[in-house]
């Protein structure tokens, strides 16, 4: 029984996100999706908002679970009893990064391997980032996350709570 933990900001999930969630579920026979708690950063959604909406967009999935964590991945990890963690590859600016995560994260607990899904084309330019800078100008989003997300960023932003 292999079981994958996915982690991520998830703020908002987009369809780059979803596509190496459905991805990743059909290789792993248990998938969970670990929403980070990062209290440094000041996201759009809560966490709790953003487990609820990967909650309704992943209910498809039937392997597929959610659950917020705080601190270190490994640890979380080791919670879960998980044998491997899911990053999505887009471009070489991602790789530095991830290489270094995953090799940090084997040395801390040498059993626990990070396995890579390289973008599929059409989500290549995609990040949460940009979806968020694309709404709060305005623009149409319809292209990039799912309609529950769209609908969601649209009542945060014309409730002025944007940051
Ligand atoms: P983090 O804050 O940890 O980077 P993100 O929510 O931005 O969290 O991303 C989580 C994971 O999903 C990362 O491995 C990231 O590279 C991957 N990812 C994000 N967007 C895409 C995309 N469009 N295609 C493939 N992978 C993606």
């Amino acid at each position: 029984m292999v079981r994958a933990i996915y982690p991520g900001s998830f703020d908002p999930v987009t369809n780059g996100h979803l596509d190496i969630i459905e991805r990743s579920s059909r290789v792993a026979d248990e998938l969970i999706v670990g929403v980070l708690n990062n209290r440094a950063k000041s996201p759009l959604f809560s966490v709790e908002e953003r487990v609820k909406i990967l909650e309704e967009v992943t209910k498809k999935f039937s392997n597929v679970r959610i659950k917020s964590f705080t601190g270190l991945l490994v640890e979380f990890a080791k919670e879960c009893e998980a044998h491997v963690i899911v990053r999505g590859l887009r471009a070489i600016s991602d790789f530095e990064y991830e290489l270094q995560m995953a090799q940090t994260n084997r040395i801390m607990s040498p059993n626990l391997d990070t396995m890579f899904l390289t973008t599929s084309l059409e989500y290549a330019y995609l990040s949460s980032t940009t979806v968020k800078e694309v709404a709060e100008f305005g623009g149409d989003i319809s292209a990039f996350v799912p309609s529950l997300v769209e609908k969601r960023i649209k009542e945060r932003i014309s409730q002025g709570l944007k940051k």
